[in-house]
């Protein structure tokens, strides 16, 4: 296989060969047609979210997936804003890493890793703190895979009157999420999670009227999320800085192929079955998930290590890589345990072949 393999980390994940082509050329940034791309990027995402151009607007961000958190996290609250955060895992704890680093005013409710966020608990501390302005969490928490009752948290926290601010990142483009009927403010993914583009970018589905609030607000030059949406809005396709141009091109490639698929509820569902049927393998091979099946998303799925004998996640991962397929580490301090992802260009075939190839190693190490 030498060092060719099949990604089943939840991005970077697998994607296409038509996806990687379109980057072998150079592209310019400042023409129209490249500005035309940019601008047809950012109505298709607020399509897949099914956000209406009146009142939402896309913005795209250079850089990783936490650059377009710390965006909005900097940009969105005031200096006298208070943000609440809730957590159930790393990516949880990033966001209140950055309120810290921001020097924003923040509180932290935080739930196990094994817990989904309690609806009730975050009601009843809202009404306790009324200085609370905006309120973020995680949707699927890819530190477990576990899915947040994302509907119901944003039902809650609209109900406060308080701006709903969401880290869909591994989610977005794996799992229909509605934006607008559920009043979710601010929602932020990445090039290279489930639109299976490569990494580069991050974007931010913004409510305009809120986001319309936030001039001057910005703790950063770079990661002004108001300023990059004026000059992408002024100047129709145009970002401040120089955009990864091969990486914009990729992406708009992996939208037509999402639309090719049918969408993001056909996408949904290959990335369930790819779950569902990783989880009855495993199961069959002696390993045991980390979540309640109730609670598990279908984008990454986190496996206790097994009680085999000569068993090391470092051994089974080298084992698993030289037969072309790459697993990913665990994330818990507590707990011993690795996860798979179940999202990119990944189809049911492949995931028949893991678990063929982890059964071998199960097989090699108890000899
Ligand atoms: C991937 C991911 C991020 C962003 O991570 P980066 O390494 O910056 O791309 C943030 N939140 C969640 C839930 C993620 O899965």
């Amino acid at each position: 296989m030498g060092d060719h393999y099949l990604l089943l980390t939840p991005g970077p994940l697998s994607t296409t060969p038509s996806v990687k082509a379109v980057m072998l050329k150079d592209w310019c940034t400042w023409d129209d047609s490249y500005k035309h791309i940019v601008q047809l990027i950012r109505s298709k995402l607020l399509h897949i979210g099914r956000a209406s151009e009146a009142r939402y607007t896309s913005v795209l961000m250079q850089g990783s997936g936490t650059f377009g958190i710390e965006a909005t996290i900097g940009t969105v609250i005031p200096q006298d804003g208070k943000l609440l955060i809730l957590a159930n895992g790393a990516y949880g704890k990033r966001i209140e890493q950055i309120a810290r680093i921001l020097g924003i005013g923040y509180r932290t409710l935080e739930f196990a890793p094994s817990q989904i966020i309690d609806v009730e608990q975050v009601d009843t501390l809202m009404k306790q703190d009324p200085a609370i302005t905006h309120v973020a969490f995680v949707h699927c928490e890819t530190t477990t895979g576990i899915l947040n009752p994302l509907e119901q948290l944003v039902q809650a926290i609209k109900r406060h009157g308080k701006i709903a601010i969401v880290d869909a990142m591994s989610s977005f483009g794996g799992i229909p999420v509605e934006v607008e009927k559920w009043g979710i403010d601010y929602l932020v993914s990445s090039s290279n999670k489930c639109i299976q583009g490569v990494p580069g970018f991050s974007f931010v589905l913004c409510n305009k009227d809120e986001l319309a609030k936030c001039k001057h607000n910005a703790r950063s030059l770079s990661l002004d999320l108001y300023d990059q949406w004026q000059v992408m809005e002024q100047e129709e396709g145009k970002w401040r800085f120089t955009s990864p141009t091969h990486v914009v091109r990729a992406f708009s490639q992996a939208l037509l192929e999402l639309e090719a698929e049918g969408g993001v509820e056909r996408r949904y569902v290959r990335y369930l079955e790819n779950q569902q049927i990783l989880v009855h393998l495993m199961e069959s091979a002696g390993f045991k998930t980390y979540l309640h099946e109730a609670l598990q998303s279908p984008i990454i799925t986190t496996f206790r290590y097994p009680d085999f004998e000569h068993f090391s996640f470092e051994s089974m991962y080298l084992f698993l890589k030289e037969r072309g397929y790459v697993i990913y580490p665990g994330k818990l301090s507590d707990v011993q345990v690795f996860r798979i992802g179940s999202i990119g260009d990944v189809h049911l075939e492949d995931m028949v072949g893991l678990c063929a190839a982890i059964l071998s190693y199960a097989t090699n190490i108890g000899e």
